[in-house]
């Protein structure tokens, strides 16, 4: 079968109610038969639901579905995407490992590894997303200033990285990376949000987690929190383990909710990928649109690598506006129907302006590092008609112009 339709099909055994949509079950815990089942349980001779901080059947089938998706052994699921990355980061790292990130991060991934691991004694390195097969290899292999693994710069644990990244939507060549690590055997964890399961499956390409904010695309529609991690057995039990004890449950209802929009994920991506590429095109077309970056458009410096290891452009496209925040500005508010806010991966169009929000806090040197200029704008395209995408971002350039016509007149006249 095709994953379109175990995605639809993968279901939670029926109750003796014979229902066919699956039901919630907003139980907090599970009663035992007898006092031999209790027993068995909890010495794992026998497999079943105990308490919901450890399984729940709702979050079971998210989790299988996600699993099936991404060709992985097994899975945890959480209650966001920040709770899966800290899970994989601190079940299997521990005081003195380095862990070698891409650059470009989702801000609070950027705040665990600098602010919260390094006070266990986890040190880090940035590179480049764009950064050479040679580049990565000198970040893992050792401390580049002397270029041997020392006791305070050891060679890599785990690398780190998102592809495509936000906001620049840059690529990280994944088999590169699984070519290093088949020399170097660090872990390689890849947060997959962007893509998807249904555009790209890392471990298939070599890595060994994929972890996600289900919060976007997976719910898809704004509703809902949920993160998840999922890989080998051997890697996903030590995450088990301290998710089981910590606590970072994923709620049944959230669960209930993300486990119907997985029905629906390729049937969203298939329509968010085309509106996408359409836009991309449509802007890319239009003389105050300076930059207009997608991974599927062929002016893209990656497309090439985007072909290889996606099967479409996903839904992000990155715009950069003549005229500054100024324009930009005065753009969004000329937009009609695309929303401001700092989310993605919705039904709607969202659009976001990094510089003044979900990257604000970063310093000049790095904002220049990772592209964030004032007039950049972030666009999630949605799954409206595309001709009326088309219409509200044309009106809203058209409407702002005289901005960058006013500031055209004002450097004449200084
Ligand atoms: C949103 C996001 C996260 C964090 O997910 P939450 O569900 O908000 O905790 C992590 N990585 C990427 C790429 C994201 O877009």
């Amino acid at each position: 079968m095709k994953k379109q339709t175990k995605a639809i099909r993968i279901q939670t055994p029926k109750s003796g109610n014979r229902e066919h949509s699956v039901p919630l079950y907003l139980t907090s815990s599970f009663a035992f038969e007898s006092a031999e089942q209790g027993k068995a349980l909890f010495d794992e001779t026998e497999d079943g639901n105990i308490y919901s901080r450890f399984s729940n059947p709702n979050v079971t089938e998210f989790v299988d579905k996600v699993c099936m998706l991404e060709n992985a052994e097994d899975g945890i699921a959480t209650g966001t995407g920040m709770a899966a990355v800290f899970a994989s980061m601190a079940a299997l790292l521990k005081s003195g490992d380095h862990i070698v990130a891409c650059r470009a991060l989702f801000g609070s991934a950027h705040q665990i590894i600098t602010q919260i691991l390094s006070k266990w004694g986890i040190t880090h390195t940035y590179v480049d997303a764009t950064a050479t097969e040679a580049e990565w290899e000198e970040a893992i292999k050792a401390n580049p200033a002397t270029g041997t693994a020392t006791a305070d710069r050891p060679a890599a644990k785990m690398v780190y990285l998102e592809t495509p990244s936000n906001p620049g939507l840059e690529l990280v060549d994944l088999a590169m990376l699984a070519r290093l690590k088949e020399k170097y055997g660090f872990i390689l964890n890849v947060d997959n949000c962007f893509a998807t399961p249904l555009l790209q499956t890392p471990i298939d390409l070599g890595a060994d987690l994929s972890v996600h904010s289900a919060t976007k695309f997976m719910d898809g529609q704004g509703r809902v929190l949920g993160g998840i991690v999922v890989g080998s057995k051997e890697l996903i039990q030590p995450i088990r383990f301290f998710a089981r004890h910590t606590g970072p449950s994923l709620s049944p209802f959230n669960a209930w909710v993300l486990s119907k929009s997985l029905e629906t994920l390729d049937l969203r991506m298939e329509r968010h990928c085309r509106n996408a590429l359409a836009l991309a095109e449509a802007l890319d077309a239009h003389p105050d649109v300076a930059v207009v970056k997608y991974p599927f458009l062929p002016s893209h410096p990656q497309y090439e690598l985007a072909k290889q290891q996606m099967s479409a452009g996903g839904a992000i496209v990155t715009i950069e506006l003549e005229g500054g925040f100024d324009r930009v500005k005065s753009f969004f508010d000329s937009l009609e129907i695309a929303t401001l806010s700092s989310n993605l991966g919705d039904s709607r169009t969202i659009v976001t302006n990094p510089n003044t929000t979900t990257h604000a806090k970063l310093k000049p040197e790095e904002k220049a590092a990772l592209g964030i200029t004032p007039g950049l704008i972030r666009i999630s395209v949605g799954l409206e008609a595309i001709e009326d995408l088309i219409a509200d971002f044309t009106q809203a350039l058209e409407k702002s112009a005289d901005v960058v016509a006013a500031d055209v007149v004002k450097e004449n006249v200084t």
